[in-house]
Order: C-alpha cells, then sequence, then structure tokens
C-alpha cells in the first residue's frame, strides 16, 4: 500500500479510512498522540513512544483501548503492509465517542494510526529558524490533539522559508513549532527544563544523555532570546529530525562556533537510529 489508515479496526487508505462524527477527537481536540520513525520495518525507540503515549492517556483520564503490548505489535504489523524504507507511524487515542458534550464520555478510547513514507530529515544540512511568541496553555507536557498553537507557528515558518519556529514566552525560549530547541555554549549543553512549558521529547531525552556519556555538561534550565542568538551552536531535535544544528535565525547566522560538539552530539543520535534499524543480516 502507498500509506495506510488505521481506526479502531479498519485497514485502508489514509484517505479512505473515515471517522465518525461522534469520535471527540473531532469537536475537542480530546485525545492524545505520538509518533515515530521507521526504518526497514523497525518502529524506532517504540517501547519509549507507546510508554508515553499511555501517560499521558492517564493524565487526562483517557483509557486506551487496547494494551502497550497489544498497541506495539498492531504497529510492527501494520508497517509491514506499506511499501518504502522508511516511513512515519502517527498513532493517536481519542477519549471515546458520544453526541457533543463537553464532560466526559465513558468507555474506552478510539485508536487511529496512519503511517506514511517518509525519511529523517538531512541531518546534515542546518537549519533556517523563525521566531514567534508562546502564547500556548499550562499543558504543553501532554502531547494532546490540540495543535492549533503549532499549526500557526509551522506556517509562519513556512511563509518566512524557514522549516521550523522557535517559541519565546517572557524573552524565555520553550521550544519549537514540533520539535525541541537546545544550546551549546562553552562546552556545555543548555535546554529548557522539562515542566508543562515544553513537550518533553523523546530525542531532547536521547540528546541528553548522548551529551552526558559524552562528559558535556547538561544544564536544564531556562536560557534567553540573547542567549540563543550567542549560542556556540543551536540542536534542534525531534523524531522525524533526529538532531539538526541551526545556521539562521530569522536570516541572522548564529552557531558555528562549536562544529566539533554539534557533530558528536548529532552524529551520534544520526547512528543509533541507523544501527537499531538496521536487520541483521
Ligand atoms: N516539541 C513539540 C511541541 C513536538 O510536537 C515534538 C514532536 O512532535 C517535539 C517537541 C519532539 O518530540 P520527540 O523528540 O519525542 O519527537
Amino acid at each position: 500500500m502507498k500509506n495506510l489508515g488505521y481506526y479502531n479496526g479498519r485497514v485502508g487508505l489514509i484517505e479512505e479510512v473515515s471517522v465518525p462524527m461522534t469520535d471527540r477527537a473531532f469537536y475537542f481536540g480530546d485525545g492524545v498522540y505520538d509518533a515515530v520513525m521507521c526504518r526497514n520495518n523497525i518502529p524506532y525507540l517504540l517501547s519509549t513512544h507507546v510508554n508515553r503515549l499511555f501517560d499521558n492517556c492517564h493524565l487526562l483520564g483517557i483509557t486506551p483501548p487496547k494494551t502497550k503490548e497489544e498497541i506495539s505489535h498492531l504497529i510492527k504489523e501494520l508497517v509491514k503492509l506499506v511499501e518504502g524504507e522508511e516511513k512515519f507511524v502517527y498513532f493517536h487515542v481519542s477519549r471515546g465517542s458520544g453526541i457533543r458534550n463537553h464532560e466526559f464520555t465513558s468507555g474506552v478510547g478510539n485508536l487511529c494510526i496512519t503511517i506514511k513514507p517518509q525519511r529523517v530529515d538531512d541531518v546534515f544540512k542546518k537549519m533556517d529558524l523563525t521566531i514567534t511568541k508562546d502564547l500556548r496553555y499550562g499543558y504543553c507536557n501532554i502531547k494532546t490533539l490540540n495543535l492549533l498553537p503549532s499549526v500557526l507557528a509551522a506556517q509562519v515558518a513556512k511563509d518566512n522559508r524557514c522549516e521550523e519556529t522557535v517559541f519565546v514566552r517572557d524573552n524565555y525560549i520553550t521550544e519549537c513549532s514540533h520539535s525541541n530547541i537546545s544550546i551549546l555554549k562553552n562546552g556545555e549543553l543548555i535546554t529548557a527544563p522539562a515542566n508543562n512549558h515544553i513537550l518533553p521529547g523523546v530525542t531532547r531525552a536521547h540528546l541528553i544523555e548522548v551529551a552526558r556519556e559524552n562528559k558535556i555538561p547538561v544544564r536544564e534550565q531556562n536560557y534567553t532570546l540573547e542567549e540563543l542568538f550567542s549560542a556556540d551552536e543551536i540542536i534542534v531535535t525531534s523524531s522525524s529530525k533526529l538532531a539538526r544544528g541551526v545556521k539562521a535565525i530569522c536570516g541572522k547566522s548564529v552557531g558555528g562556533k562549536d562544529e566539533e560538539g554539534l557533530k558528536l552530539l548529532r552524529d551520534s543520535i544520526y547512528n543509533s537510529y541507523i544501527k537499531a534499524t538496521t536487520k541483521a543480516i
């Protein structure tokens, strides 16, 4: 298949599988999601992402319709049906179904999965970023379907021929529209703390781990817009970007002062991905 849509047991092309109007994702964005890259039909870090989905369900009182093992197994089977070496797997659980009423419905959630061919980004290509105000609410730590501010911010990037938009809250950098952002300064990795203003990315956690393994001190603390512009390097992370350097923000050149540090972190993360998704012969 060229792509795949799954909804509560039904499988077809994404363009053809339909979702009933009773699904609470439709009216309220009442659900949580996650996404993984997949290469050679091996979904990368799947259990970490499924665990995060279940943690997020728990935080919102959503009951997943299947166990972690069942969802992981299902994803591993479904990826085999889609053509291509690299794929992007998206999965969400909405709270459930009912006639539109704000209060919770009872019963288990609805499971939706989409799979499409997609390569990870060219990690060796540095990014152009733009900036917008972070006007989001206090649940940014939960990967919910409510993504309007991220959608608007991603469009700001596109309109400015950039690949990502940095969110700035009260002069502090939080994250980007759909990735985390960290800086290297004087040999240290600095990244916004994992509080309710950012999504604690799986790749951000991996970046921190790799830095520590390589004796690069890590500070999880807020940093300002000025510190972003004067950073030695800027690193944007997400499951589909892995870790990428940055060359300009709003057209102004940035980074380029710790190529060695950037290369170490970026390449370690890229190599882990390649290694974990290479089939044993
Ligand atoms: N921050 C936001 C707002 C995101 O939407 C995402 C990914 O979708 C990330 C960060 C990166 O998270 P991960 O590394 O788990 O893909």
